[in-house]
């Protein structure tokens, strides 16, 4: 059997009256993602780290902001083609763990349905998903709330 690492991290500027999507869910915010896709910086950081097990490049390289194909894109649509490479290598996820910097709002409440949503993008356990949150102290440009970055490890196996 073969293990590989991954690691993954984006950023996403906020902003008033956008919609703000996170793991897949819809938060009900004042504020929003500014971005190509729809700015789902927890997404991305998998995305990336999928990806940057196998050295398979970034989703910035596979889906770049340049393609109209990507504007708006549900950034799941993008998730499940980086597992598709994943999968298509022989490798399958043995866990993720995530963690979101986010000074307001608290995601604790929605962290359950986004490990559901994720958990299905990834055909696996909800178990394998770990997501956490911390806030910055109100340090830096997350503590302002101007924006909401997140960090993503993965481990991915061959089957034997
Ligand atoms: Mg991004």
């Amino acid at each position: 059997m073969e293990y590989r690492i991954g690691n993954g991290y984006d950023v996403h500027p906020l902003e008033d009256g956008l919609p703000f999507v996170l793991g897949g869910v819809r938060i009900p915010f004042r504020k929003g993602s500014v971005a190509h896709s729809d700015g789902d910086a927890l997404i991305h950081a998998l995305c990336d780290a999928l990806l940057g097990a196998l050295a398979l490049g970034d989703i910035g390289r596979l889906f770049p902001e340049s393609s109209d194909l990507y504007k708006g894109i549900d950034s799941r649509i993008l998730l499940r083609e980086s597992y598709r490479m994943v999968v298509q290598k022989g490798y399958t996820l043995c866990n993720a763990d995530i963690t979101v910097l986010l000074q307001e709002p608290k995601i604790f409440p929605y962290e359950e349905r986004m490990r559901t949503t994720l958990a299905k993008d990834l055909q696996c356990r909800k178990d394998m998903i770990s997501i956490k949150a911390t806030t910055t102290e109100k340090l830096g440009y997350v503590g302002r709330g101007e924006g909401v970055s997140a960090y993503a490890t993965v481990l991915l196996k061959t089957k034997e």
